[in-house]
């Protein structure tokens, strides 16, 4: 007999159960689950779920059936709520920036979605489109994407009129061809899930439709509530992950790489979803080859089962903007953000952004794609940027 492998299963075993797997089958998921919980070879500290200090609702959001149902899981929380006379969010600035991103980071405010959601934005190379179910998030990294997308205080906004978004998003679809949506381009939507159930509702959503799919990404790992869903494979879930040095130092507040790895391998082997794996953003820190590649061998020890997976990578960059945002913030940061070691990319709207020069753009580059090759061969990289 073969000996089990790192996860404490025998290769066939695995092999038997990936076969099962892609049924899609419930009862074979079920009985997945009972066998082949977690991966055990590495412990794991569980990280906690975040709670909010207070949480805020306009008078909109509460005539909102959603936001009804946001209220009650809060109550079942017993988090302190707060009913606001008016749909605007003041208070929430205090002395200096470094307090108000304090206060905003331990609020949740329940709001309605403005007019400007209903219109949809493309979001190349990782969808067709972008939508919105919140803004902001309670992780603290220190290279966050939000500080040069989202203004004022960063408040976590959660949307209460739910299935009108959903409602839109028919309008976008081609029949007859695949169409994809991006839900976390504003907020990591699996760091607020316990407290909104959005996730999970978006999911059973793009589970009803021919043509929509939706993709979502996180650096939390608390997946429990997701793993029955009716999602009709029209759901990817995936993770982002980086080295070691990186995620320990930069990405404060969240689940640690291993979580998130370990909760991937659930999506797939319980949940039985299509699966993806975002390592961003990549940096070239000391002794990055070998950092990277005990990512990697991780990686490919927690997802060692034949499932539809797919990778992005993508490089860190930064912009004149989210400097100063990110400086005000994290006034310490060890994140380098020297224009002087970068080269400059312009879009066409004029926008500019500092990112790594050609020749480590292109190391990195062939670094990740024949190290993915060679782990997953069966995994799809969509693209490095
Ligand atoms: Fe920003 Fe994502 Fe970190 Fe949240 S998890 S703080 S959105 S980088």
């Amino acid at each position: 007999m073969e000996p089990p492998n790192q996860n404490g299963v025998e290769p066939a075993t695995v092999d038997r159960f990936s076969r099962f797997d892609r049924c899609h089958n419930k009862e074979v998921r079920q009985r997945l689950r009972r066998m082949v919980v977690t991966a055990p070879a590495r412990e794991v500290r569980e990280s906690k779920l975040w709670m909010p200090d207070r949480v805020l609702f306009t008078p909109a959001a509460l005539d909102e059936p959603w936001g009804q149902q946001i209220k009650a899981r809060v109550q079942g929380l017993n988090l302190p709520i707060e009913e606001l006379p008016r749909n605007r969010l003041t208070g929430l600035r205090g002395e200096d920036e470094r307090e108000t991103y304090s206060i905003s980071k331990r609020t949740l405010a329940i709001v309605t979605a403005p007019p400007s959601q209903f219109k949809l934005s493309p979001i190349p190379p990782s969808a067709d489109w972008q939508f919105h179910i919140a803004e902001g998030c309670p992780g603290h990294c220190q290279y966050c994407y939000l500080a040069g997308s989202l203004s004022g205080p960063p408040v976590i906004r959660v949307y209460a009129n739910l299935p009108q978004i959903l409602e839109n998003l028919g309008r976008y679809e081609r029949p007859g061809s695949e169409t994809s949506y991006e839900v976390s381009c504003y907020t990591d939507p699996l760091g607020i899930e316990h407290l909104t159930g959005s996730l999970a509702e978006c999911i059973r959503y793009f589970g009803t439709r021919e043509d929509g799919y939706l993709r979502w990404v996180s650096k939390f790992s608390h997946v429990e509530g997701l793993l029955d869903l009716p999602h009709n494979g029209h759901t990817r879930c995936r993770v982002s992950v980086n080295a070691a040095p990186v995620s320990q130092r930069l990405e404060g507040g969240t689940a640690s790489a291993e979580e998130r790895l370990q909760s991937l391998r659930r999506l797939g082997l319980e949940g039985g979803y299509p699966l993806g794996i975002v390592i961003a953003p990549i940096m070239p820190i000391d002794n990055w080859q070998e950092h990277y590649t005990q990512l990697l061998d991780r990686m490919s020890d927690l997802i060692d089962f034949d499932c539809d997976l797919t990778f992005e990578l993508i490089s860190h960059r930064f912009t004149p903007g989210s400097k100063e945002v990110l400086l005000n913030w994290y006034p310490n940061t060890k994140l380098d953000m020297e224009e002087s070691s970068r080269v400059v990319k312009r879009n066409k709207f004029g926008g500019m952004k500092y990112v790594y020069d050609a020749k480590i753009m292109r190391e990195l580059r062939q670094f990740f794609e024949r190290e993915l090759a060679k782990r997953f061969p069966q995994g799809k990289v969509l693209y490095w940027t």
